[in-house]
């Protein structure tokens, strides 16, 4: 079996390894603020902090980064389980920083005692001020030299809940002057009197995401800690952090963020639509989010053969959203069942068969793989509902369909010639009237007749009535996140509902999570809230790409 090459991160693990680093051990985490519902972005960082594990024969924790707890929530923390294990990684822990508050607090109260930390009382804009520019140096405020017993005292009284939000904030103590930004004296703690949805009423101050963050990397004892470009600058200050306290010293790698075209990926972003009614839910179908793919009928291996595909690299990119819909139809179009559906409905009434008669067709599952996967009974009648685009009454030439005079292959089933078409008031071909040739029947044609096209149908009586949903891109802008207000180009057709679409009876045994193909006419699935007396399939995609560019 072909080795995949190695990414630049893989390059590194690999290289720690035949160097004897870390005891030959790998541990990798992905670690998710439980803030919202994971996107198709952070499948990208899942995919690579997993496969690093499974391919070095380390392994990964899941970390909740639960240092904020204003925002948080166990609903997310129970979806963000589910849609990893979902995309087929286990993780070997299950973490939460907040687990560490107590010893966090303690390496806090180490740094104060090397003199490495002190408590100020200044206002967030004194604060941002007295940090200068990245030309100038900033100033210290009043607070910078207080004693170590002061500041232990303060630091105390600032966890016991003495003082409101905002009083005071715990910093490093490190260099006003020095060219990165991220070094001039950084928050490590701020006051908040907030309910935690794990620690409850218990702290009164938390930790700042660069404090928590890599020393909890060091707790687990994480060799290879990865996470996106904008963190180059932190680096310095996670090796600082870790070098004063003398902790395990995990390694901080950086790598590109997955940007989609026409996509916003943004939590926050996310959570507006979802808040302000622009989409259903997390879940939508529309979504990026993990849940909201997987509802439109993304696969698991179609995610991850996408996040292999981008590859991991080292300067932001912008990836074309196409790429992620060829990798579904890719996937469907091997594993998918083949169904017929008939969406845009119109009557084709075979007249030469006989009224009453009805028969059984077969048609097998899945045509890609061998055996098919089994079959399906396709009931068969003398009234059809065919497309309505399928029949012309002045059809060009090239119309390898229906049009007087004019003969198709319907799926599965017999070869038929249109002599008639039945019009309304109106103008509209209500029906089209053709004859059956009864010795052409699929897989037993002796007719001799070659036809160029073949439709596909549904019995009439024996049809299922379905609503049928549409999507579209939920955005027109290459790049909605760029505008002033993403809002502002959202897609007014990213979701068509069609409420009567006819099927064939055995989609009432279609089952969640299972692509179907409805044959000429793209990938479906069986939505979440859907029922037995109510079908409703969502379009995962379209059989082709048709966006017009
Ligand atoms: P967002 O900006 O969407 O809220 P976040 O980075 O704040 O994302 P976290 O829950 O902190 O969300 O992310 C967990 C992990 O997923 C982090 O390691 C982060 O780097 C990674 N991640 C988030 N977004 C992306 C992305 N677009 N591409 C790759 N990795 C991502
Ligand atoms: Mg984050
Ligand atoms: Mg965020």
């Amino acid at each position: 079996e072909e080795e995949k090459s190695l990414n630049f991160i893989e390059e590194i693990v690999a290289k720690d390894l035949s160097e004897g680093k870390n005891d030959g051990r790998v541990l990798t985490r992905f670690p998710p603020e439980p803030n919202g519902y994971l996107h198709i972005g952070h499948a990208k960082s899942i995919c690579l902090n997993f496969s690093i594990a499974n391919r070095f024969d380390g392994q990964t924790n899941l970390r909740f980064d639960d240092t904020n707890p204003v925002t948080e929530d166990v609903e997310y923390v129970n979806s963000i389980k589910q849609d990893i294990q979902w995309l087929g990684f286990q993780w070997a822990n299950e973490l939460y920083t907040s687990d560490y508050f107590d010893q966090l607090y303690e390496f806090a109260v180490e740094l104060i005692r090397q003199g490495l930390a002190y408590v100020d009382d200044s206002t967030a804009e004194e604060i941002a001020a007295g940090k200068g520019t990245p030309t100038e140096p900033g100033v210290p405020t009043p607070y910078r030299d207080r004693s170590v017993e002061e500041n232990l005292q303060l630091f105390q009284e600032m966890r016991d809940g003495v003082y409101p939000d905002g009083a005071k904030v715990l910093r490093a103590k490190i260099d006003l002057a020095n060219p990165n930004m991220h070094l001039r004296d950084p928050l490590l703690y701020r006051i908040k009197h907030a309910n935690h949805h794990r620690t409850g009423d218990k702290w009164k101050i938390y930790p700042m995401y660069d404090f928590a963050h890599g020393q909890s990397d060091a707790i687990e004892k994480i060799t290879h800690s990865i996470c996106t470009l904008e963190f180059i600058p932190h680096r310095p200050l996670y090796d600082w952090l870790i070098n004063k306290l003398e902790i395990f010293p995990s390694k901080q790698y950086e790598f590109s963020r997955l940007n989609l075209n026409y996509t916003v990926m943004s939590k926050r972003k996310l959570l507006q639509l979802v808040n302000e009614g622009l989409v259903e839910s997390w879940d939508d179908p529309r979504m990026p989010t993990i849940s909201g793919l997987r509802r439109r009928g993304y696969t698991p291996a179609s995610i991850r053969n996408f996040c292999e595909r981008i590859g991991v690299q080292k300067r932001e990119n912008m990836i074309d959203v196409g790429l992620l819909e060829f990798c579904i139809r890719e996937d469907l179009n091997k594993t998918a069942w083949r169904r017929m559906a008939v969406i845009d409905p119109i009557k084709l009434v075979v007249t030469n068969y006989p009224e009453g008669k009805e028969e059984i067709l077969v048609g097998e599952n899945n045509p890609e793989v061998e055996g098919g996967e089994g079959s399906r009974e396709i009931p068969f009648s003398r009234e059809l509902w065919i497309e309505r685009e399928d029949f012309m009454e002045d059809a060009p030439k090239k119309f390898f369909r229906l049009g007087p005079g004019l003969s198709v292959r319907l799926k599965h089933a017999y070869i038929v010639e249109c002599h008639d078409f039945v019009k309304d008031e109106s103008g509209k071909v209500t029906e089209v009237h053709v004859n059956y040739l009864p010795n052409s029947k699929s897989g037993e044609d002796t007719s001799g007749l070659k036809v160029k096209g073949t439709i596909h149908w549904v019995s009439v009586p024996h049809a299922k009535t379905v609503e049928v949903r549409l999507y579209d891109r939920l955005f027109q802008d290459e790049n909605p996140a760029a505008a002033e207000d993403f809002r502002a180009s959202i897609n007014p057709e990213s979701l068509q509902i069609v409420e009567q679409a006819y099927v064939e009876p055995d989609l009432a045994n279609a089952e969640l999570g299972r692509g179907y193909q409805f044959i000429r006419m793209g990938y479906y699935t069986l939505d979440t809230k859907s029922t037995p007396e109510h079908l409703v399939f969502n379009r995962t995609v379209t059989l082709r790409d048709s966006w017009a560019k």
